[in-house]
């Protein structure tokens, strides 16, 4: 099991488990399905596994959607061993 390595103050946040993407630019992006808008949102990854960890503002565009209040931290997932 991976250890989560997060600041004391992520604790506060909705954790998100994404997982690395690629656009067709060339781009990496942590993605992941959004259950309040019944879609994928994307954020950028940065260069190497773990560089997009961290709290994110939502990209929500359902005003039901609890993240708008509170962002959310994402955590990347596939990660090499
Ligand atoms: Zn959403």
């Amino acid at each position: 099991m991976t250890a989560l390595r997060r600041p004391c103050g992520w604790r506060n946040y909705p954790l998100i488990r994404a997982h690395r993407i690629v656009r067709p630019d060339g781009v990496p992006m942590l993605a992941f399905w959004c259950p309040w808008c019944k879609c994928e949102h994307t954020h950028g990854a940065g260069a190497e596994p773990g560089n997009g960890d961290g709290h994110r503002v939502a990209h929500c565009h359902t005003p039901d959607s609890p993240f708008i209040d509170t962002g959310y931290v994402l955590w990347e997932q596939e990660r090499a061993a």
